[in-house]
């Protein structure tokens, strides 16, 4: 797999390997790598290929959240600071262990089993700067959404925003057991605002614009607003998939409903209709 330079010395690969970007940042004096792949081997080949790019040396690895398949290459930058918003970092090793489960039939499960679990070493709770030279990646937690602890890279000289699975482009949002759907989109909103013309780099799939954004919020808002409307109607949560017009398959919706059923105000919930 290739990476190809979406801007002034910024690249991204899209791989097969469960669709997912990783991208490369060059500045004067630095570089840094955004997600590391599903695996300590795939992390080392990812290594080589950053060394093929540039000559320029790497200093940091960024994390857009713990997912295994966006975390596990970290064991091959062990040397290098690895950065993540400290929610994602603490929950790396139970992301991975998840992973691990989930991912028994796929080809290439033993190295994924195999690989060391390496969470992030430098944290950060809203904002941080990373300083590559001539160019400054501004690294923002947004707020919740496809995990609490997600966060984007904005490259403002590239007007490029790195945004993780906060943004998916070639499958529906991933609503995981760990999601906010809730509040999803208020992080997307604040996403927007970071950079209102821009494009932008999904976890999965292809590069897109503000439009597709728009529209994938308002689907995003639209799952949390029907979670609240049959909520206060009183449709019981294991009715909740049948009952409502949903903008994504209602496969993709299971974790959705639980999660924004377990995180409705209390008062919000009506008694369910015998
Ligand atoms: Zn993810």
């Amino acid at each position: 797999m290739e990476f190809i330079e979406v801007a002034d010395r910024v690249w991204v690969q899209r791989h097969e390997w469960f669709d997912l970007n990783l991208t490369v940042i060059a500045g004067t004096t630095g570089v840094a790598v955004i997600d590391t792949g599903a695996s300590e081997l795939f992390g080392r080949g990812l290594r080589d290929q950053v060394r093929a790019l540039t000559s320029t040396p790497l200093i940091a690895v960024v994390n857009t959240h713990e997912h295994f398949d966006h975390t596990l290459g970290n064991a091959a930058f062990d040397d290098v600071a690895i950065i993540a918003h400290e929610t994602a970092a603490a929950n790396t090793p139970e992301a991975a262990v998840r992973g691990i489960a989930e991912t028994v039939d796929d080809v290439r499960a033993d190295e994924i089993r195999s690989s060391r679990i390496v969470p992030a070493t430098e944290t950060f709770a809203s904002v941080r700067a990373l300083d590559l030279g001539e160019r400054q990646i501004e690294l923002v937690h947004p707020g919740r959404g496809h995990t609490g602890g997600d966060i984007v890279a904005l490259i403002p000289d590239a007007d490029l925003l790195i945004a993780g699975d906060l943004i998916e482009e070639s499958a529906p949002p991933a609503y995981g057991p760990d999601s906010f759907p809730l509040e999803w989109a208020a992080s997307l909103d604040l996403v927007s605002s970071l950079a209102p013309a821009a494009r932008y780099v999904p976890g999965h799939g292809a590069v897109v614009d503000a439009a597709f954004v728009a529209e994938q919020r308002d689907q995003i808002a639209t799952v949390a607003e029907t979670i609240r409307i049959l909520a206060a109607d009183g449709v019981r949560a294991d009715a909740v998939l049948d009952s409502g017009t949903w903008p994504f398959p209602r496969e993709a919706l299971r974790h959705a409903v639980a999660r924004g059923w377990a995180q409705l105000p209390r008062g919000s919930l009506r008694l369910p209709m015998a």
